[in-house]
């Protein structure tokens, strides 16, 4: 129980943003709090506590690696994701530049992490070719292929979407990317430890993840980088993480990180089997309101994502009354709730913006119960009549003055 509800005054919730930020395990906590308890020295130490420590984070090093299939030499501790996004770029650009190539291609519909690092290095004159997102929220290899050019430098895509969480074909452009000398970078944080993923049949030169998208903590996660690429330095200090990424590791966190993938490796067959069925159910629930539709592929997306929008209401109102009903959901992105803007991820599908801006994302968790999903359902069928109850722009689409889209 404690998994997924808390008590906030009287209300119990029902967490569904998992796409946000996870809970994190009872193995995490406890991998933490023992190292914080007993193994606090500084890996750099060289007294025994200090060695111990160093250890540990070895010992993370090596199990991370060993479940994503790469050498524990290619693993770099960060700061999340977002810090191996930028650093996954940023150095891969370092490599084009020195090489007289300056072309990127990505795709419209990356996590800002990612775009905004290539708007800083279109500023510095760099090219970046984003390529558009089908309307299923696809991106087809042979596209990514005929983009690349004799100065391309890298190709950043990412697994699955955080917002409507459709999934890549990330081993076929690994694949392409190979054969044409292109580094291939995938932003995996949404993917890691929910999808199988292995960086050699895959064909990833750089991947990064974050902890707290799979049950551990926030603040923590690593870049992998194939062997041979020379990595660029975000923050200059010490010589930690092989003089790549200075400052005393986080080791407590890197060790709770560690045991989180593992057992989200270990559980991963069944969480998602379990996850796609009460998934499907949610879909198939809210496809019962009319003038919505779901976003995203049905079928190829991540097993605990649904996201739907809904034409005449805002997402904002949507949320607020759900989580007065004790259900905690999220519009887009969390970074970017609380921006009026529509989602950059729901422009790039082709929703335009008066239908983006009704959206909504429930991200499930496995222990979610089959209760839970039709309290959902029932509560978003009431809110969202709610809603349209007062809504003018519902008014004029009633009254014939406007046409419907969905
Ligand atoms: C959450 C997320 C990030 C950022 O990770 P942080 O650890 O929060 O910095 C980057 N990319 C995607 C796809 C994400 O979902």
């Amino acid at each position: 129980m404690q998994n997924r509800k808390y008590e906030r005054g009287f209300i119990t919730v029902i967490y569904a943003d998992n796409a946000a930020t996870t809970k994190m395990s009872d193995v995490a906590i406890h991998t933490m709090v023992s190292v914080m308890n007993e193994t606090y020295g500084n890996p750099s130490s060289l007294y025994r506590m200090g060695q111990r420590a160093k250890e540990v984070l070895e010992k993370a090093r090596e199990d991370v690696a060993g479940l994503i299939n790469a050498e524990p030499k290619e693993i770099i501790f960060t700061s999340g994701g977002s810090e191996a996004d930028n650093q996954a770029i940023l150095s891969a650009a370092e490599i084009g530049r020195k090489a007289g190539k300056k072309h990127i291609i990505s795709s419209a519909f990356e996590h800002h992490a990612v775009l905004h690092t290539l708007k800083k290095l279109e500023k510095n004159g760099f090219e970046v070719t984003l390529l558009d997102v089908h309307q299923n929220g696809l991106i087809l290899p042979e596209e990514v292929e005929a983009a690349i050019r004799e100065d391309t430098c890298l190709v950043t895509i990412m697994y699955a979407n955080n917002e409507i969480g459709t999934i890549q074909p990330i081993t076929e452009i690994g694949a392409i990317c190979r054969q044409h000398h292109v580094l291939f970078h995938t932003d995996a944080v949404q993917a890691i430890g929910h999808l199988p993923i292995d960086v050699k049949a895959q064909n990833i030169d750089m991947l990064s993840a974050s902890a707290h998208k799979f049950h551990g903590p926030k603040g923590v996660g690593f870049l992998y980088a194939k062997k041979g690429i020379r990595l660029t330095n975000l923050i200059e200090g010490g010589a930690q993480e092989r003089g790549r990424r200075a400052g005393t590791e986080n080791v407590a966190g890197v060790a709770a990180m560690a045991a989180a993938l593992k057992e989200s490796a270990e559980k991963m067959e069944a969480n998602a089997a379990v996850l796609t069925q009460k998934r499907n159910k949610l879909i198939s629930g809210l496809q019962e309101i009319p003038h919505g539709a779901l976003n995203g592929d049905a079928k190829n997306r991540l097993p605990g994502n649904v996201n739907f929008c809904f034409e005449g209401i805002e997402g904002e109102a949507l949320l607020l009354l759900l989580d007065q009903k004790g259900i905690l959901a999220s519009s887009g992105s969390a970074c970017t709730s609380g921006a009026l803007d529509p989602s950059h991820v729901l422009l790039a599908i082709g929703r335009v913006h008066d239908v983006a801006h009704g959206s909504l994302r429930l991200s499930i968790g496995e222990d979610i119960t089959d209760e839970e999903i039709e309290e959902i359902i029932r509560s978003v069928k009431e809110v969202v009549a709610y809603l349209r109850s007062f809504s003018p722009i519902w008014r004029d689409l009633m009254a014939g003055k406007k046409s419907f889209i969905l």
